[in-house]
This record gives C-alpha cells, sequence and structure tokens, in this order.
C-alpha cells in the first residue's frame, strides 16, 4: 500500500470537496486518461487510479472511513469501519461481507416466528458482529501500539460440526413438517376461523430433526469458546473512532460465514494537554520576569521536550505555534501542530526582596499604566471619534 497517492491529490480536489466537484473532477480525468482516448503510456494507470479514487470518495460510507483511516480504509483485511463514532452504519448494509445476513435477523426478530416460515430455514446465516471497546492510554493513541484481545464467542462444534447431531449420526429430515419447517395451524379470531403458518416446533423452522444430539453443544450446533485477536491501534487514534475486524464475531449458522467485530477505542484524557484531532493545546505559567524579558524554555511535547522562544512582551493568552509537534493523522497523511498559550503567573507571596524590586519597577513603569487606566472608557470613545 505504501506508494499509493492521496485520493483527493489523485482527483486534484480538496478535501471538503463537494460531491459535485469530485464529479467534475472524475469526468474531467477519466476523459484526459481513458484508455481509448488516450495512447500514452501509463495512461492506463492514471486511469484506473482515478477510477480508484472517485469510487471511493463519492460512497459516502467508504469516503468518512477513508478520511480516518487513509488507504488502510480499503484494505479488506482491515475491514474499514469508523464511520465517524457511533454506530449509525451498523444496519445500514454496504459491507461486503455483511449484507445479508443483518436483514434477515431483523426480519426473524421482528415478526417472531411466523415470519420464519416463509424463508429457507436452513439458507446460510451470517453470524453476528461483536463490539469490543478497547481503553487507550493519551500516549498510546498518539504513539499507536500493537495489543491482543481475547474475548468468547460462539463458533461452530468441533465434535458435530455445526449438524448438532451425535457423532456418527445425522440430522433427519422432520417428521412433523416433513422437511418444511413450518406447519399449518388453524386459529380462532374475531374475523371466522383463519389458516396460519407457524414455524414447526420440533424442528423449530430448520426442517431437520436430530434424533440423537451431539454431547459436546447438545444438539445447537454451536459452541463458545475463546478467542484471541491481535489488534494494531492506529497511531493517532481518537476517542470512540472504531474499526471493523471482519470476521471476527460470531460463527453464522448453516455454514454462512462469521459475522464482523468492531473494536471501539476509549482514548484517556491526558493532565498536561488538550487534543482536537492532529492538534494539541498547552498551558505554559510563565513568570513576570520571563514574560517582559523573554526566555528560552522547554516545554512539553507528545514526543518529548522541545525548546521554545518566548519573546520579550509576551502576555497571557498568546498562543505560540510549534509546527510538527502534534499528533498523527489516524490515516498517516499529516502531523498537526502544537499551541502553546501562555499564562503570566502572578506571585501571591513576595519575599522583601521581591517586594523592593516590584516597588522600584512600579516607580519606573507605573505612569503610562496610570495614564490608560485613568483613559478607561470614555477616553476609548472620545480616540474613536477624534
Ligand atoms: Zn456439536
Ligand atoms: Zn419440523
Amino acid at each position: 500500500m505504501a506508494g499509493k497517492r492521496d485520493y483527493y491529490d489523485v482527483l486534484g480536489v480538496s478535501k471538503d470537496a463537494s460531491e459535485a466537484e469530485l464529479k467534475k473532477a472524475y469526468r474531467k480525468l477519466s476523459k484526459q486518461y481513458h484508455p481509448d482516448i488516450n495512447q500514452e503510456e501509463g495512461a492506463e494507470e492514471k486511469f484506473k487510479e482515478v477510477t480508484e479514487a472517485y469510487e471511493v470518495l463519492s460512497d459516502q460510507q467508504k469516503r468518512a472511513a477513508y478520511d480516518q483511516y487513509g488507504h488502510a480504509s480499503t484494505d479488506p483485511n482491515f475491514g474499514g469501519g469508523g464511520f465517524g463514532g457511533g454506530f449509525g452504519g451498523f444496519g445500514g448494509g454496504g459491507y461486503s461481507t455483511g449484507g445479508f445476513g443483518d436483514f434477515e435477523d431483523i426480519f426473524s426478530t421482528f415478526f417472531g416466528g411466523g415470519g420464519g416460515a416463509s424463508r429457507n430455514p436452513n439458507a446460510p446465516r451470517r453470524g453476528a458482529d461483536l463490539q469490543y471497546r478497547i481503553k487507550v492510554t493519551f500516549d498510546e493513541a498518539i504513539a499507536g501500539k500493537e495489543t491482543t484481545i481475547r474475548y468468547n464467542r460462539k463458533t461452530e462444534c468441533a465434535t458435530c460440526h455445526g449438524s448438532g447431531a451425535k457423532e456418527g449420526t445425522e440430522p433427519v429430515t422432520c417428521s412433523k413438517c416433513s422437511g418444511r419447517g413450518a406447519v399449518n395451524v388453524e386459529q380462532n379470531t374475531p374475523f371466522g376461523r383463519v389458516m396460519t403458518q407457524t414455524v414447526c416446533d420440533v424442528c423449530q423452522g430448520t426442517g431437520k430433526e436430530i434424533k440423537e444430539k451431539c454431547e459436546t453443544c447438545h444438539g445447537s450446533g454451536i459452541t463458545e469458546e475463546a478467542h484471541s485477536v491481535k489488534v494494531k491501534v492506529p497511531a493517532g487514534v481518537e476517542d470512540n473512532q472504531q474499526m471493523r475486524l471482519s470476521g471476527q464475531g460470531e460463527a453464522g449458522t448453516n455454514g454462512g460465514p462469521y459475522g464482523d467485530l468492531y473494536i471501539v477505542f476509549e482514548v484517556e484524557e491526558s493532565d498536561l494537554f488538550d487534543r482536537e484531532g492532529t492538534e494539541i493545546f498547552y498551558e505554559l505559567p510563565i513568570s513576570f520576569a520571563q514574560a517582559a524579558l523573554g526566555d528560552e524554555v522547554l516545554v512539553p511535547t507528545v514526543s518529548g521536550k522541545v525548546k521554545l522562544k518566548i519573546p520579550a512582551g509576551a502576555q497571557t493568552g498568546t498562543t505560540f505555534r510549534m509546527r510538527g509537534k502534534g499528533a498523527p493523522s489516524v490515516n498517516g497523511n499529516r502531523i498537526g501542530d502544537q499551541h502553546v498559550t501562555v499564562k503570566v503567573i502572578t506571585p501571591n507571596k513576595l519575599s522583601s526582596r521581591e517586594r523592593e524590586l516590584f516597588e522600584e519597577l512600579a516607580k519606573e513603569s507605573g505612569a503610562d499604566i496610570k495614564e490608560q487606566q485613568d483613559k478607561g472608557f470614555f477616553g476609548k470613545m472620545k480616540d474613536m471619534f477624534d
């Protein structure tokens, strides 16, 4: 994946480009490099690059994932979760492996037993998605780290390979429903007698009856296993960002695929720094003398202590930018800055020597401050009209 160009650069648009701008840029470039039109060497590669960039950026979910995780988000092993925090994306489909299982799950929950009769009970169904929250310290979130997580998940029973039948036996066609999974029942309703279909109570809709149950899973075909996964916490990860690990959720049924695992990162706050995305904020206390005379001080940053020059005459609230001393973006595209805000500390206890010096100083510099104070509000108004 190294050497891959930034999708926004490929299309020559800004990071906040609108859909219309993306489309326009794509039309222009795809025409320019279309292999039917452009016979130059490398044109086809360019065309492919442009198409790939547009495919990702024109899809809102993919674009959000790319903005967060960069090219890693398009790697099938990575997953490409991370829809801006929260779980809005869950039911939305759009995952390559997620499509069908989700809907069926919702369907069967919603309709209780009745709905199950109309679909094939033996169709493969995808396993459930799981969520795992990982606590990350402030420093770990900046530097990234590798960790292994352990959790229990449902897995196909190793003894019966998911059939639920005792070793050496097979499930047979259900004697009550003849394999249909559903039976007809007559019900008395205010509208008269109605014939309805309901899930077969012998086979629970599977159409198969297990005469002798597997001793390991007691017929369910599913057991629970302790499972561990290596997780790469990306450098620059932010609180509440999430990552999808495909196939690390629970086992599917009837040979359906495993669900996915969603990792949610919980990033601890720092005592020293505030962080907004890639930008780090730090408040630096300085003395009167340092403010007045200027100084060179060592300032903590997320990457260690760095010298900062404070010019003479610095005021409380003055902010200095330390370029490249912030947090990395989670997609690895850039490193933010550290913003240092100066706070001049007024001493609340003075030694007699200090008092002497301040009194001396007051005589020297008090006059122009006094003048400014006397001028006050009306003085400022007067200045404005003069
Ligand atoms: Zn079993
Ligand atoms: Zn049955």
